[in-house]
C-alpha cells in the first residue's frame, strides 16, 4: 500500500475535492484504494454518505481508543473499490487526548499498518493546519501530494509545509518522506494569472508539478453538494478528465 497525505495547511485549495476524485479516478482504475478522512471538518466523509447522526465509528476512535482497529472503521462507497474510513467533528478532540498517548505522532501509522496489504492506495485528506492531527499523517504517509491554488497567494505559507516536512523528517526520523507532486487547483486558462503563478510553482517545484491540472470548474462544486464524486454526477466534464489524468500520472510516477 503507498500511503499519500493530501496536504497544505491553507484551506479552500481544493485537497478534499482532490482527496475524493483522485481516489475515485485511482479506484476506477481498477486500484484498491482506502480514503482516510483526517479532518474534523469531515468533508471527504461524504462519500459514503455518513451523516452527523451516524452511530458508526471514525477515525476518531481509531485515535482515541486502542481497542478501536481501522478494520472496524472502514466503509464501502457507492464507486466499486473505494473504501472509506470516515471522520466527524469528534476528531478534533484528538488534538488533546494524544498529547498523553505514547508514540502520539504515530497512531495513525500503526493503525494503517493492520490494513496494508488490502489496499493498492490509502489517501489521507488532511485538515487545514499543521497540527498533531497532520503530523500524524506525514508519519504514516509515504508521500506528500500539495494542491496549490492558483491566486496571487498561491506559495504563501508552502515554506512552512516545507518547515514541518522537514520537521518530520530530521526531528521524528522519518527520514524516506518525500514531496510526490504538487497539484495545480483552481486553474483558468484565460486568466493571465493563473498563468503567471502556474509558471511561478513550476519554476520552484520544478518536475514535482504534476501534468494535468485541475481547472476551476463549477461542476466539481456542485458534484460534492450533491454528494457525489465528479464521476458519478458528471463523468464527462473537464473536472472529471482532469482527474482521471491525474490518477494517471500517479500511478505511472
Ligand atoms: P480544502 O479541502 O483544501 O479546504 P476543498 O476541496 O474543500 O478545499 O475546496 C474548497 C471549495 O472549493 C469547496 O466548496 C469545493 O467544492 C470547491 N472546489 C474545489 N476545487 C474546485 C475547482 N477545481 N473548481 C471549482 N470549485 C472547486
Ligand atoms: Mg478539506
Amino acid at each position: 500500500m503507498k500511503t499519500i497525505a493530501i496536504a497544505n495547511q491553507k484551506g479552500g485549495v481544493g485537497k478534499t475535492t482532490t482527496a475524493i476524485n483522485l481516489s475515485a479516478a485511482l479506484a476506477i482504475e481498477g486500484r484498491k484504494v482506502l480514503l482516510v478522512d483526517f479532518d474534523p471538518q469531515a468533508n471527504s466523509s461524504i462519500v459514503v454518505g455518513l451523516g452527523p447522526n451516524s452511530h458508526a465509528k471514525t477515525m476518531y476512535d481509531v485515535m482515541s481508543d486502542p481497542r478501536v482497529t481501522i478494520s472496524q472503521v472502514i466503509q464501502p462507497t457507492n464507486t466499486t473499490d473505494l473504501f472509506s474510513a470516515p471522520a466527524n467533528l469528534n476528531l478534533a478532540a484528538c488534538e488533546i487526548t494524544l498529547v498523553n498517548t505514547a508514540g502520539r505522532e504515530t497512531v495513525l501509522k500503526r493503525s494503517l499498518s493492520e490494513v496494508s496489504e488490502h489496499f493498492d492506495y490509502c489517501i489521507i485528506d488532511c485538515a487545514p493546519s499543521l497540527s498533531l492531527l497532520t503530523v500524524n499523517a506525514l508519519m504514516a504517509s509515504d508521500e506528500i501530494f500539495i494542491p496549490i491554488q492558483m491566486g496571487y497567494f498561491a506559495l504563501e505559507g508552502v515554506q512552512h509545509l516545507m518547515t514541518i516536512i522537514d520537521l518530520v523528517k530530521s526531528d521524528l526520523g522519518h527520514t524516506d518522506l518525500r514531496i510526490g507532486g504538487v497539484i495545480i487547483t483552481f486553474y483558468e486558462k484565460r486568466v493571465k494569472m493563473s498563468q503567471e503563478v502556474l509558471e511561478r510553482v513550476r519554476s520552484f517545484f520544478k518536475t514535482l508539478v504534476f501534468q494535468s491540472v485541475i481547472p476551476r470548474t463549477i461542476k466539481l462544486d456542485e458534484a460534492a453538494s450533491y454528494h457525489q464524486t465528479i464521476f458519478d454526477y458528471s463523468p464527462r466534464s473537464t473536472g472529471a478528465r482532469a482527474y482521471r489524468n491525474l490518477a494517471a500520472e500517479v500511478i505511472k510516477r
